[in-house]
């Protein structure tokens, strides 16, 4: 495809006018102000838009699309305990299959490309992502609470099952990574065991970690004093790349595990509010030069797909939580919403606009958008004025997925059938 007259956010967040980026089966083929020669396929007329890389959710877990608005303001224990996990322990393959589609429906239509998900079904999880062409970093939210290792585990029998079935190959849309749910729903043993069999297999990790004080402070009496990051990295875990979720309550010395062993720090400004967990404080692992990227959560803590509300909240949050209205401009928060992300899944040609890079492209419409007008600075528009519904084409390894309100994957009325029928079949059983 070669979009034509475009504006564009290149691979520095600098904004072009009337550009040229034509697509080559997966990648990036050529990116000019003037028309090339070559033929790139069908034209795309990119007048009063504008195109930026796609969007790379760091931290999801996708199929909880199902419990939208189930259960709301209660303490975080009771909505685990008496309505999250009664729910989850009725959900089979093809509701899984189901909320999938649905997220990656609902992820494509706001310009997310890539998600590192956490679940519990990789045969109904990669079929959903196969099928609707976005890409994804998988892992099972393993939590082990008995004192054997990972081989006694069932969901980790499946795991290394998987391994031989998935690659993990360079171009790979679905991955594996390894995973521990966090350090309160796993043991030490499983711990350490997981984390030499990531090192083992080159995989990377995903983890929750100090999401909310209790936890942080729980496992320091458990653990000889140690916070999660320091009990983790005792462990082996940051000895493969890591991207940890939420990371609220670190303490001084944590910030300086997560530089030297490179962990990625995923803030969720939309689910800590909601959850009131607290606040991450990325001004400062930003000012250390540790790899902040962003993410949704789960839809029943946030409660929707809408990245661009995560980008917002990002830049302003953070500002009047560290009283400093300097903390976090646009261009980090468009770096962590793109090419912090696409490092963290272990995806180097991916989340910036580049000849070569995969062509993970997203369009926004700028034009007859009153709230868009006018434009001094196109990064300031992007982050503090933009609502999602901008975005009207999202492109993944080069195909076109959604376009103007149409996916070309995904029968979204069907899905919406398929998993209203699995919501009625588990409330049935509640
Ligand atoms: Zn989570």
């Amino acid at each position: 495809m070669l979009f034509t007259n475009i504006g564009l956010i290149d691979e520095h967040f600098t904004y072009h006018k009337n550009c040229y980026v034509g697509t080559k089966d997966r990648k990036i083929a050529y990116i000019g102000t003037e028309k090339p020669s070559e033929n790139f396929g069908s034209e795309y007329d990119g007048t009063g838009k504008l195109l930026m890389p796609g969007l790379f959710n760091a931290h999801s877990h996708s199929a909880m699309t199902l419990m939208r608005g189930y259960a709301e303001n209660m303490v975080l224990s009771d909505w685990l305990n008496k309505k999250i996990f009664p729910f989850e322990a009725k959900l089979d393959s093809n509701a899984i299959y189901n909320g999938t589609l649905l997220a990656a429906a609902e992820m494509l239509r706001f310009g997310i490309v890539s998600t590192t998900d956490m679940y519990f079904d990789i045969d109904a999880t990669s079929r959903a992502v196969q099928e609707s062409g976005i890409k994804m970093n998988f892992s099972l939210g393993m939590t082990c609470f008995s004192p054997d290792g990972i081989q006694a585990h069932p969901l980790f029998r499946k795991f290394s099952q998987a391994l031989s079935q998935f690659k993990n190959e360079d171009g790979d849309r679905f991955r594996l990574d390894a995973s521990l749910h966090a350090e309160y729903t796993t043991t030490p043993r499983f711990v350490e065991e997981m984390a030499a069999f990531a090192k083992e297999n080159r995989l990377n990790m995903h983890v929750h970690l100090s999401e909310t004080k209790l936890e942080h402070e729980q496992c320091k009496e458990r653990r000889q004093g140690r916070s999660p990051a320091r009990y983790f990295l005792d462990a082996g875990v940051f000895d493969v790349p890591t991207t940890a979720a939420h990371c609220i309550w670190l303490d001084e010395e944590d910030y300086d595990i997560f530089k030297e062993k490179n962990v990625t720090a995923v803030c969720c400004p939309v689910s800590n509010l909601k959850l009131a967990s607290g606040f991450s404080k990325p001004k400062k692992m930003l000012d250390m030069g540790i790899n902040v990227a962003l993410g949704t959560d789960g839809v029943a803590s946030n409660n929707n797909l809408n990245f661009w509300e995560e980008i917002k909240l990002f830049a302003i949050l953070y500002k009047a939580v560290s009283a400093d209205p300097t903390a976090i401009t646009p261009l980090q928060a468009l770096s962590a919403a793109t090419q912090a992300g696409a490092a963290a899944q272990g995806r180097p040609d991916c989340g910036a606009i580049k000849v070569g890079n995969c062509a993970d492209l997203i369009v926004l419409d700028l034009e007859n958008q009153p709230h868009l007008h006018p434009c001094h600075q196109m990064l300031n528009n992007l982050v503090f004025s933009t609502v999602g519904t901008e975005v009207c084409l999202t492109m993944v390894d080069g195909q076109v997925l959604y376009r103007d309100g149409i996916y070309t994957t995904i029968d979204i009325d069907q899905v919406r059938h398929d998993t209203d029928a699995a919501i009625r079949n588990i409330l049935k059983e509640l």
